[in-house]
Formats: C-alpha cells, sequence, structure tokens
C-alpha cells in the first residue's frame, strides 16, 4: 500500500508538472516575444519622432530667424539712430520677437532700445568688431542659463554712418517648442561647441553631456542614457546657419524619456500575469480530474502486481473501462497466467532434477521423468521405456501408463527397443513393438513415442498416449536431461558390473566374491553356520587354448560358466578369478553336512563338465581338479581361504587330476615348496647358478658324436642338481624362462665356438626354445646377439622348438622362425608326435629336421604301430630333405632298428646323458683321437 501511495503521488505530481508546464511555458514565451518586439516597435517610434521633433524645432527657428531677418531688412531702410524704435516694433509685428532694437555706428558707437550693461555693450561691440559686414551676425552673450541673443545686419541703404543694425532676441520665441513637441519632450539648442544655448528642463546637463558625441559624430538616433540611469531616445538635427549669417550652426537635440515611450505597454506584464494563471489554473484543473479517472484503474493493476510479485499467480485484474485500461489488464491477466504456468513447471522441472541427482537406478530416474511429465500434461499419459543393451540383448525396463512398478524384461536378440518416432493406434503399435504390451495401454489408445537416446549402451523413450497439443512441447522438455540420466545410469552399472564381473563368463569377480564372501561371514556369525568353497582347476585347458586358440578358450570358459550357473544349487555363489581357475560358495551350510554336500557339488561339476561343449567342429570334454575348504574352519579370512584352496588344488592336481580334496594343513606347505621354488628360481640368472650339460647326438651308423644338445641344470643352493622337470614349468608360468633362456642361447653359442677353436669334430649345437620365448618380438633379436657376441657362425647353431610352443601363435612364430632361419640358423621340431601336428602341417613349417620322440621309440622294435610311424617319418625327411633325429634310445636293438629304418643321427642313454662340458670335450678328444688312429692305419694299410 506504501508502494502504491509512492507510486501514486509521483504520478499525480508528474501529470500536475507536465500540465503546468504545457501551460505556463508557451504562454511566457509568447509573452516575453510579444514584450520585446511590442517594446521594439515603440522605441524605433519614439526616435523616430524624436528625429522629426528635431528637425521640425530646427526649421522653425530657422524660419523665425529668416523672418526676424526680414522685418529687420525692411525696418533697417527707414530707421537710424534716432528713430522711435518702439513703434516701428509694433508695426512690424516684431514686439513679441525681439527685446529690442539696436544701432551700431562705423565709430562703434551703440545706440537703440536694448538694454545693456557697459560691460556687456563692450563684449557686444568687441565681438562686431571680429566680423566683416557682408553677412547679418548672430551673437550670445551671457552665461547658459541667462543667455542673450542678438541678430545684426550690415547696413547698406538708410543712414549712412550705422553700420549694424539689429535686435535683441526674443528667445522664448525663437526656442518655443509649442506646437512641435506633443509631449513633455526633452529639448536643448546645442552650441558650435555643443554646449547648451537653450534647454526646456533643468537637471538634463548629464544627458547632454553623454549625448556630446552622439552630436559631434552626427549618430543616428539612438538611446541615451543620463547620470541617473535613465534613458532617452535621442535624436540630434543641425541647423546649417553659415550660408545665411556669420554663425555657424546650431544643433537641436531632442530626447523622449524611455519610460514615456513606453507607457502604452507599461500594464502589459500585469494583463499577461493574470491570463498566465487562469491558463495554469485551467491546466491543473485538467490535469487533475485525468488523473483522477486514470488512477483508479492503475491501482488495481499495481494491487495485482503486487499480488504476482508475493508469488499469487491466480488472482486476475478486472477492469471494464472500455480502454486501453481494460486492454492493459486483459494483457496483465494473461501475462499472470502464463507466469504462473511457467512458474510451476519450473517447479516441476526443479523438482525433476533433484530427483534425477538422487535417483540411485534406471527406476528412480525412470519414476521421476514420469512424474514430471505427469505435473506438466496431466496423469496417466506417459509410460517410458528403457532398453539397457551393453550385455547381449540386454535388459528392457519398463513403466507402464497407470500407476505401476518398473519392471524388468529380458529381451532376446532382435527384439531390441529402436528408438524412431511412430506414432499409431495402439493395436498397430503393438504389431511394430511387441515390447509396447508391457505398458499397459488400451486398444482404443493413441500412442506416440519420443525417443530419448540410441546408442551402443542404451537406447530410451518416452510413450505418450492420446497426445494434446502443448505436450510435445512439455515432454521435449525433459527428454535430452533424462536420457544423459539414463545413459549415465547405465554406463554406472555397466562399470560397476564390469568392476565386479568376469567379462568372459559374466560371473562375479574375485573382488565381488570376497564381498560376498564378507557378506557371508557376517551372516553367518551368530547362527552357527559355515561357508563351503571350492576352487575348480580346469584340466588341461592350457591345451585347449594352445590347440584351438584362445578365442576358442575364451568361449569354452563362457559356456562351462553359463553350463554350471545353470545347473548348480541357485544359493551356491560361482565365480571365475582367472584363467582356468572358478571358485564356489556356499554360504549358510551346516557345519555337519557340508563336507558330503561340497563333495555331491564337485561330482555334479565333473560329471557336467564330462558333457561335450560344442566347439564350432570340435566338441570337448572337460575334468577339473578340485580343492575344497571351509570357513572358519581353513582360513579366517577371505585370502587365508584361497590360500588353502590353491593349497587343496595344487595337492589334488599332483594326486591325480579330475580329482577333489579338502584342505588339509600339511597341503600348505607343498603349495609353499612351489611358491618358495619361483622364489629361489629369480636367483638362478643372476647368481649362475644355471649350467647346461650337453647330450650327444650320435653318427647312427659311425656311432660318432655328429652335434650335441644343450639341458638345463639348476645348481640349487642348498638342494643341488636340479634337472628341468623340477623347474621348467615354474619357469614357464612365472615367465623367468625368458632370461633363462636367453642365457642358455649366449652360453650355447660361446662354447659351440671355443669347440670350434679347439678343431673338434661337431658339427652344431642345439638349444631347447621356450613357447615363452617364441611369444616375444625381442627373439630374433637375441639370437642375432648371441651369434654375433660369440662369433659363431648361424649354420653351427639349431633351435628346437615344440610343436605345441607354435601353437596358438602359429603366424607370429613361424614368422620368426623364418626370419631366424633366414639368419643361417638351423630348426628342429622337438618331441614330434606328442602334440597335435601331423605330417602334412609338418611341411608347412621353416624347419630344418625333426626329432622323434622318445614315446615313439621306447617300445622299439616290438610295436607295429610305431615301427608305421617312424618309417613314416623316415619317408617325409627323406623326401623333404630334413634332417631327422630319434631321442630316447636306451637299446642297441632300438638303435639298430631306428638306423636299419633309415633314421641317420640317434641320441639317447645308450651312448650319453647329458654331460658336462668338460665331459663332453674329453668325449670330443677320445672320438679326435680315434678317427687320427683310424686315418692313421688305413693310410698304413
Ligand atoms: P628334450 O628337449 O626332449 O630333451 C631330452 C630329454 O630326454 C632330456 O631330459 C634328456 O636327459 C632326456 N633323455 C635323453 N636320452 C634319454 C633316454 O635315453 N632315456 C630317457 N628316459 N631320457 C632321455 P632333461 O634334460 O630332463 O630335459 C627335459 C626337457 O626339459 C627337455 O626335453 C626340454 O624340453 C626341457 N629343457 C631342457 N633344457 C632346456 C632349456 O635349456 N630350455 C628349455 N626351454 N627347455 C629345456
Ligand atoms: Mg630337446
Ligand atoms: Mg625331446
Amino acid at each position: 500500500m506504501k508502494a502504491l501511495t509512492q507510486w501514486k503521488s509521483s504520478v499525480a505530481r508528474r501529470f500536475d508538472t507536465a500540465f503546468v508546464g504545457a501551460a505556463a511555458i508557451p504562454l511566457i514565451l509568447l509573452a516575453a516575444v510579444a514584450y520585446y518586439l511590442v517594446a521594439d516597435k515603440l522605441q524605433e517610434r519614439a526616435l523616430d519622432d524624436a528625429h522629426y521633433l528635431a528637425k521640425d524645432l530646427g526649421m522653425a527657428v530657422f524660419d523665425r530667424l529668416k523672418f526676424v531677418n526680414d522685418e529687420l531688412l525692411i525696418l533697417s531702410r527707414h530707421v537710424d539712430a534716432t528713430s522711435n524704435y518702439r513703434g516701428m516694433l509694433h508695426g512690424l509685428d516684431l514686439q513679441e520677437r525681439t527685446h529690442g532694437l539696436l544701432h551700431i555706428s562705423h565709430d562703434e558707437k551703440l545706440s537703440g532700445n536694448v538694454h545693456l550693461s557697459d560691460r556687456e555693450r563692450s563684449t557686444l561691440l568687441r565681438q562686431v568688431g571680429r566680423f566683416s559686414d557682408d553677412k547679418p551676425l548672430l551673437i550670445t552673450l551671457g552665461e547658459p542659463a541667462n543667455r542673450r541673443l542678438f541678430m545684426l545686419l550690415p547696413q547698406v541703404g538708410g543712414q549712412q554712418d550705422a553700420r549694424w543694425f539689429g535686435a535683441e532676441l526674443d528667445t522664448t520665441y525663437l526656442w518655443d517648442t509649442s506646437g512641435i513637441a506633443a509631449r513633455p519632450d526633452y529639448v536643448c539648442i546645442l552650441d558650435n561647441d555643443a554646449s547648451p544655448v537653450f534647454c526646456n528642463a533643468p537637471d538634463i546637463a548629464g544627458w547632454v553631456e553623454n549625448s556630446r558625441d552622439h552630436v559631434s559624430e552626427r549618430r543616428r538616433p539612438a538611446a541615451i542614457s543620463d547620470a541617473d540611469g535613465e534613458t532617452f531616445l535621442t535624436a540630434a538635427w543641425t541647423l546649417f546657419l553659415k550660408p545665411h549669417y556669420q554663425f555657424e550652426r546650431w544643433t537641436v537635440l531632442v530626447g523622449i524619456p524611455r519610460s514615456m515611450a513606453l507607457s502604452s505597454i507599461a500594464n502589459f506584464d500585469r494583463v499577461f500575469a493574470g491570463i498566465g494563471a487562469i491558463g495554469v489554473l485551467l491546466a491543473l484543473g485538467m490535469g487533475r480530474r485525468l488523473i483522477r479517472s486514470n488512477l483508479k484503474p492503475l491501482k488495481s493493476l499495481s494491487a495485482a502486481t503486487d499480488r504476482l510479485a508475493e508469488g499469487n499467480f491466480r488472482h486476475r485484474v478486472s477492469l471494464d473501462s472500455g480502454d486501453e485500461f481494460e486492454r492493459l489488464g486483459d494483457a496483465f491477466n494473461d501475462m499472470a497466467a502464463q507466469i504462473g504456468q511457467q512458474f510451476d513447471e519450473m517447479q516441476a522441472l526443479a523438482a525433476f532434477d533433484r530427483a534425477l541427482q538422487s535417483a540411485q537406478s534406471i527406476e528412480g530416474a525412470m519414476r521421476a521423468g514420469q512424474q514430471t511429465i505427469d505435473a506438466l500434461i496431466g496423469p496417466g499419459r506417459v509410460a517410458l521405456l528403457c532398453h539397457e543393451r551393453w550385455s547381449g540383448a540386454g535388459i528392457l525396463w519398463c513403466l507402464p501408463f497407470s500407476p505401476a512398478d518398473v519392471h524388468e524384461l529380458a529381451l532376446t536378440q532382435g527384439q531390441e527397443l529402436v528408438a524412431n518416432v511412430r506414432s499409431g493406434d495402439a493395436g498397430e503399435m503393438v504389431q511394430a513393438c511387441p515390447y509396447l504390451q508391457h505398458l499397459g495401454m488400451q486398444s482404443s489408445d493413441d500412442v506416440r513415442q519420443f525417443p530419448m537416446l540410441g546408442n551402443e549402451h542404451v537406447a530410451a523413450e518416452i510413450v505418450l498416449r492420446n497426445v494434446q497439443p502443448g505436450d510435445e512441447e512439455a515432454t521435449n522438455r525433459i527428454v535430452d536431461v533424462l536420457g544423459i540420466a539414463l545413459d549415465n545410469l547405465v554406463l554406472e552399472r555397466r562399470l560397476f558390473f564390469q568392476a565386479n564381473h568376469d567379462w568372459l563368463s559374466k560371473l562375479p569377480n574375485r573382488a565381488r566374491m570376497r564381498d560376498l564372501f564378507n557378506g557371508a561371514v557376517a551372516d553367518s556369525s551368530g547362527n552357527g553356520s559355515v561357508i563351503g568353497m571350492l576352487l575348480i582347476d580346469l584340466d588341461r585347458f592350457k591345451q585347449v587354448n594352445d590347440s584351438l586358440g584362445h578365442g576358442v578358450g575364451d568361449r569354452l570358459l563362457a559356456l562351462i560358466g553359463d553350463r554350471l550357473r545353470s545347473v548348480l544349487p541357485p544359493e551356491l555363489v560361482l565365480s571365475r578369478f582367472a584363467g582356468d581357475e572358478f571358485v564356489a560358495m556356499l554360504p549358510h551350510a551346516d557345519s555337519r553336512e557340508v563336507v558330503s554336500e561340497l563333495n555331491a557339488i564337485a561330482d555334479q561339476i565333473n560329471s557336467e563338465l564330462d558333457k561335450p561343449f560344442g566347439l564350432g567342429l570340435r566338441d570337448v570334454r572337460m575334468t577339473a581338479t578340485m580343492g575344497a575348504a571351509v570357513y572358519p574352519y581353513d582360513g579366517g579370512s577371505f585370502e587365508s581361504m584361497l590360500q588353502s584352496l590353491n593349497a587343496a588344488a595344487y595337492a589334488a592336481k599332483s594326486s591325480r587330476r579330475g580329482s577333489m580334496l579338502f584342505f588339509s594343513s600339511g597341503m600348505r606347505d607343498s603349495l609353499v615348496g612351489r611358491m618358495d621354488l619361483e622364489q629361489a628360481l629369480k636367483g638362478a640368472v643372476p647368481n649362475n647358478e644355471l649350467v647346461l650339460h650337453y647330450q650327444p647326438v650320435m653318427d647312427a651308423r659311425t656311432r660318432r658324436v655328429r652335434s650335441a644338445e644343450a639341458l638345463m641344470r639348476w645348481e640349487r643352493p642348498g638342494v643341488g642338481l636340479v634337472f628341468p622337470g623340477g623347474f621348467i614349468d615354474v619357469a614357464e608360468d612365472s615367465g623367468l624362462i625368458a632370461d633363462m633362456g636367453n642365457w642358455a642361447l649366449h652360453t650355447v653359442c660361446r662354447q659351440m665356438q671355443a669347440w670350434i677353436d679347439a678343431c673338434y669334430a661337431i658339427e652344431s649345437v642345439a638349444v631347447n626354445v621356450s613357447s615363452i620365448q617364441l611369444s616375444s618380438d625381442e627373439f630374433v633379436g637375441q639370437v642375432q646377439h648371441a651369434l654375433d657376441e660369440s662369433g659363431l657362425r648361424p649354420q653351427a647353431l639349431t633351435l628346437e622348438v615344440t610343436e605345441t610352443a607354435l601353437i596358438g601363435q602359429f603366424e607370429e612364430a613361424v614368422e620368426r622362425l623364418k626370419r631366424i632361419r633366414s639368419l643361417g640358423v638351423r630348426i628342429m621340431i622337438d618331441d614330434f608326435g606328442t602334440g597335435y601336428a601331423s605330417l602334412k602341417y609338418l611341411k608347412m613349417l621353416p624347419i630344418d629336421g625333426v626329432k622323434i620322440d622318445r614315446l615313439f621309440v621306447k617300445d622299439l622294435p616290438d610295436s607295429a604301430a610305431d615301427e608305421a610311424i617312424v618309417a613314416a617319418v623316415v619317408s617325409l625327411a627323406q623326401s623333404s630333405g630334413f634332417k631327422l633325429v630319434a631321442e630316447g634310445i636306451e637299446t642297441e636293438a632300438q638303435a639298430h632298428y631306428l638306423r636299419d629304418a633309415g633314421v641317420p643321427y640317434l641320441q639317447g642313454f645308450l651312448f650319453d646323458k647329458g654331460l658336462a662340458a668338460d665331459d663332453i670335450e674329453r668325449r670330443l678328444r677320445k672320438d679326435l683321437l680315434e678317427k687320427e688312429n683310424n686315418v692313421t692305419s688305413v693310410g698304413m694299410g
């Protein structure tokens, strides 16, 4: 209300000021201009008046002088010094015009009836004496205030003794202004030297003085002030007398007081003030009336604005003035309605933002979206769909039209939600998109889809039924925000899933299993239940990986996960940690039954694994070796339970593949033994604990050493010499084999070069290469380096590679072998026959030879099957030019058979075991001596 009063008074004030201003300003301007113009005109006229007055008076003076002159001329002919002047004067009308006549003789005698003092008389005579007698004289005497004027004419006829005849002029007659100056104007007659001869008023000396320049410069009429500041409109007119009299001039100065000239407009201001006051009052009155008639609607508009500011958007103004105010009121009402609606929308959207921010789940976000659109367009007409599709066909989250819960549907491939705009009646729409049937719409509904987003993770849409104008706009307001929120939530779910699940099998991973275990522990405390756990280690999974490739291995793992998950009891938690290890957990188990339960589960697992898994062309059956442990007996924490499970599985593997063992405390020790071994093996290369023994390869016919194979041994501190069977597996599992193999490569090359330098009869030396070395890009460089460093010619070096080392990395490994071979190094396939390779496949390999495994030798010469294999390999070697070695020869029978079968080189305990370098040198020296002896004896024979 206060605001209104302030507003009102200020508006009223503004109105008043405007009206008064509008009336007064032009009035004042008009008056000022009119006053100025009139005053100017009046002044101009007064100046003209003064000019004509001066001129008229000047002319009148001249006429009067002329009259007196003419009269005196007539008179001069009839008078002499003795004449009766008075009578003459009377007759000639000079009586009023002169004070008397005078007569001056040649001898300067003055006579007549003019009264003169002696001094005046002599002054007059002195003056007269200065003039010639050709023109009349005008002579003045006395002080300006009391000036006397004489006119004297030269005496030419009449009295011969008279030189001048004249009269004293009556100045009252001469200067008389009556009949000329109509007003009480100021008139002065000025002398040659501008001193006044006559003035018609006293106290005007100041004005006369100020007019001096005006007169002397003969300026145009102008306003001139006197000493008191009064202004006179002044004009001067000069009466030049010289042509007629021996006298210069008189100047008539006329001044009209300005106040008098402008007296006719003296009342102007009073008249103007009256009219102005009336104008202003009229303006004020009209303004007030206008204010009164306009303030009422303004007041109600102002009150309505206050209500609006307070947040009351429902209040409306009603003005039926039929003018702009009514239209303003209507516009105000529209605006208030619009603001109200926008405010409601903003509140709904703000609530939506809050709800989205706190939404932890897809359901929460969808519900927030539905509630917001409900608030914007009215309830019951919106449903939402969110298709989470980052894994397989994904899950469809449906939020139906009528108030209902979000439900999850597992979609099958090809059934995915496609985020496209479509609309139509419910029946058609369900036919096009069958998933819409879950939204609970009626057949009469008109349905329209609004896609929110569609990417690789998620597709989502809003479905409206019976769309009305404005619905689309309202829906579009939340589409983007909700879409982004759903995308984020799905991404979060995916990240959570990825962090907690094994990507391959989709089973919980180690981290998730730990959480679930800890949860189960928390649940079990107090109720006496125990937790049974199984470590399921797939047997020979590495072989599948190596032979069929990792892709197939991965598929197999996924299939195993799926199958086990689907058949095992639901309360059993199945997880995959890494590689071929699965861990199962049976929470809340009874301590008396847990052992039999775990046994039953282990049996079930193995019988499920024994059923074939289809991997394309091949079916695979699996077995698993398992370790079991029970919380809290076998471990107090997740980590210690895993250790127990590992120890049990390790023990089970050592006893029999496919078996299951419960943990016992002794098992931990053997597991610890393996860990110790790995730890100790780390020091083998740096501490120079590795040695190479060399097993000779003999010529089958001459039984002489042709080459040797380097076999690695480990002088393990505190243990003694360890054979490869005791450490190669661990070295390969731990990756230590890379350095160890490189060490062997360098040592072999140096050793061989030393033998060459000593001229021993050995053609080449072979070194075993692990699949781990072959899988490294650095391997070729390492071979080159070993050769360079030792100076060995490449042909003296052979690499032994097993078939299984190639499988799984076939192309890369073959490429590397090709490059090594291009250096000149020989490649042989070791343990031929134990892997998956066929004879046909051998031809594809960049190799120089094959070593037939002991497996095919040990039963010779009594095994027909082995004989056939040997024959086949021999014929392949002969046809392809392969070097052929048979290894593991222990008996002469084997040696003979193989020699006769066509195997040129033999290796085995029959000839020598792996020998220390010194020993094999001795052996080589012996061969050398024998050879020399033979040569000598042959030579002698
Ligand atoms: P391999 O390359 O097939 O080596 C032959 C193995 O058979 C050697 O065992 C050798 O002592 C043994 N042997 C030789 N003749 C006979 C025989 O007549 N009867 C029997 N029963 N055995 C015989 P070793 O030295 O224990 O080596 C075993 C395996 O360890 C080697 O098999 C090879 O695969 C691997 N190995 C040895 N040294 C190295 C090496 O430096 N690097 C790599 N990566 N592996 C190596
Ligand atoms: Mg070998
Ligand atoms: Mg071998």
